[in-house]
């Protein structure tokens, strides 16, 4: 139950005056909060933050302010000019004077009453607004404020600037906000007192108070302590639920798994390589956990083309070894059953029984697959997210993995913990995400690191070219064709609205065909699962040799012998989207080339983005890179997967907090695990406020 404390915080904004339903939509719109179907609260609205200031304290007299400042000016109201009868367009004109000259104050489409009202003829007021001079005479229109110069309130001198969306005015938002500090509570502190008093934080309350009111440009700004203390405690929130949620899982095994080392001996002869360290190392790493009593909830980091896929399969030998089932889900169906293909002969020989299971397997086929993942006949299934729906019990789950886990968000992971006797937890992700971030998504997981490529790998050749050249690039494809190479061809997604003429992969295919014959293959999304796999399939084994799709090749696909990639509309993709892409080739012996088609003229962030790859293969270097240029958002591929965004920590102004925080969390656990001292209690505030609501749902008082 949310403390009673909280209570004025959650209100829905409806409850403040002047809010209601239209102004609460328009609000959903800027608060930094995902609503998704909930009332907006008055704790989000505390949470959009002002990103700059309006400074009003310039006072130059008419004369003396310049066309476009903003001023404010006390002047005395000398007559009021309506537009003249049935003449809607021409404004209603207030002329008013100070020491130093005239000026008109203009307004369109106003109501005359309120005007007289607000600067009745012979009083003193203070107006503030922007300045316009037209053919040398000053004018204001609409100003921002307007009083009586003896009024008590006055103007505000310095007013937040806030994100706003059309319909909705900075007056309306400040006024919402206003009434919403006027809600907020003391609360108890849940920071250390040492964390407080060394980094001179206000309190919870008074920090947002600061930034809302704020006294000039650097009360607004991220680096202010106010705000600082903020993303302080969003980055505390954002750990101690991680770190609630690991404790939690590793609280429900307590399953050593180990094994003769028979089937993973097996496993390895099948291999036609020998491993490289990093995954020598990174399969000790994990063999390491299976045998500990505590549940493992590793992440397996690895650029791509680094060999990932061997290292799941050695932990899966690992669990079957001790007498368990593994589970492999990958992101697709593509990749569940490219992975089903390359495990399929090396199980065989190792003695393991191998199921597939995805959205695709039916009727008597799929019962037989779940009869013998109850039974325990099977013991490795490769899989979709249909390996975690209703209907799919096992026998003796103890290991999942899950590939290319950025696609996945949080709620899969979770349902992947509640399956089975809660199974040790392999995660692999090719994305490479920076240090920092690894800590804000997946907070205190043990990460293994696959750092190099398997030797023997040749650097690719990165070019770009601008789409006028096609008719070169194609003709040298066709060449690259009769030496025996094959290609990819990716194209842009094209959308239904789009305005520029783009060719879809559909086009781009059959424009493709008169030149290279017809070995070019197609696959797109909205192909059906067995059209794209026969399209996999035919490229695999060489029936195709020209590959054109969409982004459904990004992930994962593996096809050792593709040795060149071509990226149509390259300035259209991200950073990260065109490393993966251009990861594709490269993972043979063979010399590979990664070809940019772009449209000229190039932007700015488009010209980087090109360079940084023409530059560099290596992917932390390149998401660092791409972490500067776009933020940590599109990055992680928010929007694909719902990860966790902020609501005001800012990355790039905070990441220098993260690990404090992580540690903070740790100690606060490990002295509390509970949250129940008095501390606790107030820490527990701090998650609800933070939208944490399920972390504190896994506390036994919670
Ligand atoms: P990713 O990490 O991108 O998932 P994969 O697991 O798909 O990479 O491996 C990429 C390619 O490298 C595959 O063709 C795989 O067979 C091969 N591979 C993996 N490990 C080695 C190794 N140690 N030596 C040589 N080739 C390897
Ligand atoms: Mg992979």
């Amino acid at each position: 139950m949310r403390p009673p404390l909280l209570d004025p915080l959650f209100a829905p904004v409806t409850s403040l005056e002047g809010v209601g339903p239209k102004i609460a939509e328009m609000l959903e719109r800027v608060v930094p909060a995902d609503i998704a179907g909930r009332e907006v609260r008055i704790a989000d609205l505390l949470f959009a933050l002002p990103y700059s200031i309006i400074d009003r304290r310039d006072r130059p007299g008419i004369a003396g302010s310049a066309e476009g400042q903003i001023v404010t000016l006390e002047v005395r109201v000398d007559r009021h000019q309506p537009p003249p009868r049935g003449k809607r367009n021409v404004p209603y004109r207030v002329f008013a004077h100070d020491d130093t000259g005239e000026i008109a104050l203009t307004f369109f489409h106003a109501k005359g009453p309120w005007l007289e009202k607000q600067m009745p003829v012979g009083e003193h007021i203070v107006v503030s607004g922007r300045m316009e001079w037209f053919n040398g005479r000053p004018s204001m229109v609409h100003p921002d404020h307007i009083a009586l110069a003896d009024s008590p309130d006055g103007l505000p001198e310095i007013e937040p600037v806030y994100p706003l969306t059309a319909g909705l005015s900075g007056k309306v938002m400040r006024r919402a906000i206003q009434q919403s500090l006027a809600r907020l509570p003391e609360l108890p502190e849940w920071l250390d007192a040492n964390i407080v008093r060394q980094r001179t934080f206000p309190t919870f309350a008074a920090a947002l108070r600061l930034i809302h009111n704020p006294d000039g440009p650097l009360d607004v700004s991220p680096e202010s302590v106010a705000w600082r203390r903020l993303a302080y405690d969003e980055f505390l929130a954002g750990q101690l639920s991680l770190a609630l949620v690991r404790a939690r899982t590793r609280r429900l095994s307590g399953r050593p798994l180990a094994g003769d080392g028979a089937i993973v001996k097996k496993v390895r002869a099948a291999l036609p390589y020998s491993l490289t360290r990093s995954q020598e190392q990174a399969t000790q790493e994990i063999f390491a956990d299976l045998a500990r009593p505590d549940r493992m909830v590793r992440l397996l980091q690895g650029d791509v083309g680094s060999g990932k896929t061997v290292v799941g399969l050695l932990a899966m030998a690992r669990a079957v070894e001790a007498g368990g089932q593994a589970a492999l889900m990958a992101p697709t169906e593509i990749l569940a059953r490219q992975h089903f293909a390359t495990i399929a002969p090396v199980a065989d020989k190792a003695g393991m029984s191998l199921a597939i299971l995805t959205g695709r397997e039916k009727g008597r086929e799929r019962a037989a697959i779940l009869e013998g993942l109850r039974s325990g006949t099977i013991d490795i299934v490769v899989g979709t997210h249909a390996l975690f729906q209703e209907g799919v019990e096992f026998k003796d789950l103890v290991l999942s993995i899950v590939d290319e886990q950025h696609r996945f968000g949080v709620h899969q992971r979770l349902a992947m913990t509640a399956k089975g006797n809660a199974p040790d937890m392999l995660v692999m992700t090719a994305t490479p995400i920076p240090r920092t971030l690894v800590l804000t998504a997946f907070g205190d997981m043990d990460v293994s690191r696959l750092t190099e490529k398997p030797a023997g790998r040749q650097p690719i050749q990165t070019v770009t070219l601008p789409l006028e050249r096609i008719g070169e690039l194609v003709e040298r494809m066709a060449a690259a064709l009769a030496d025996g190479q094959k290609i990819y061809w990716i194209c842009p997604l094209v959308e239904e609205s789009e305005e520029i003429k783009l060719m879809s992969a559909e086009d781009r295919y059959a424009a493709l065909q008169p030149a290279l014959g017809d070995r070019v293959g197609l696959v797109h999304g909205r192909m059906s699962g067995r059209d794209k796999d026969e399209a996999m399939r035919a490229f695999k084994s060489g029936e195709t040799r020209v590959l054109v799709g969409t982004t459904v090749i990004e992930v994962g696909v593996d096809v050792p012998d593709a040795t060149i990639m071509v990226i149509e509309h390259a300035e259209r993709f991200g950073l990260a989207q065109l490393h993966q892409l251009r990861g594709r080739v490269g993972r043979g012996d063979k010399a590979s080339t990664c070809v940019l088609l772009y449209k000229a003229p190039l932007g700015e962030v488009a010209k980087a983005r090109l360079a940084i790859l023409r530059e560099t293969e290596d992917g932390f270097r390149i998401a660092e890179e791409d972490l500067k240029l776009r933020g940590e958002g599109e990055l992680m591929g928010t929007k694909q997967s719902g990860a966790p965004g902020f609501l005001v920590a800012r990355i790039e102004h905070h990441v220098d907090m993260l690990e404090t925080a992580r540690d903070d969390a740790r100690l606060i656990l490990a002295r509390d695990p509970e949250l129940q001292s008095e501390r606790g209690e107030a820490l527990r505030l701090l998650l609800y406020l933070f939208g944490r609501d399920d972390a504190v749902r896994l506390l036994r008082a919670g």
